[in-house]
C-alpha cells in the first residue's frame, strides 16, 4: 500500500461467479460482504484494485473468501459488449479447482498415500505447478528449462 491507496467498505448484495468448494464448478455466488482497496503508481499511470468478498453459494450455501483482482494492465475481449474490458482474477480461500473435487473413499485409503493424495489436490489447487507437476508440463533434465 502506498500513500494513494484507499480502503472502501462496500455494499453487500453484488454477486461474483467463482467455484464452488461443495458443487463441483462454478456458481453464482452472493456477497454478504465486502472491502473494496485501490492504489497506484506514483505517476498514476497503472491502478489496481482488489476486492475482499464473504461469498455464499447459493445451492450448497457455503461461505467462502474471495478476492476480485483487477488493474490498468490486464485487459480482454468481452464478446458480449464488443469492447476490451479490464480482466478480473479470483482467489479462493479455501483454494480449489472446478471439476476437481476429492475423491471418494479417501478415509479407505492408507494415511500417508490419503496425506499425499491431499497435499498434490492442494498443490494443484493452489496452481504450484512446479508441486504438482501439472498434466501437460514436461521438466526437462537436460536443459533444465521448464517447458509448457
Ligand atoms: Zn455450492
Amino acid at each position: 500500500m502506498s500513500q494513494t491507496s484507499s480502503i472502501t467498505v462496500g455494499k453487500p448484495g453484488g454477486e461474483v461467479w467463482v467455484a464452488c468448494a461443495r458443487c463441483n464448478g462454478p456458481t453464482c455466488h452472493k456477497v454478504l460482504a465486502v472491502v473494496d482497496t485501490s492504489d497506484e503508481s506514483p505517476d498514476g499511470d497503472i491502478r489496481v484494485w482488489d476486492d475482499y468478498m464473504v461469498v455464499v453459494c447459493p445451492g450448497c450455501r457455503t461461505v467462502s473468501f474471495c478476492i476480485e483482482s483487477t488493474n490498468t494492465e490486464d485487459w480482454e475481449w468481452d464478446e458480449r459488449a464488443g469492447d476490451q474490458q479490464l480482466s478480473k482474477s479470483y482467489t479462493l480461500y479455501p483454494s480449489r479447482q472446478a471439476g476437481r473435487p476429492e475423491m471418494d473413499g479417501l478415509f479407505d485409503v492408507p494415511h500417508g498415500i490419503a496425506t499425499i493424495y491431499r497435499e498434490t489436490l492442494a498443490a494443484i489447487e493452489g496452481k504450484q505447478a512446479v508441486t504438482a507437476r501439472q498434466p501437460g508440463t514436461i521438466w526437462r533434465r537436460r536443459s533444465m528449462r521448464w517447458s509448457p
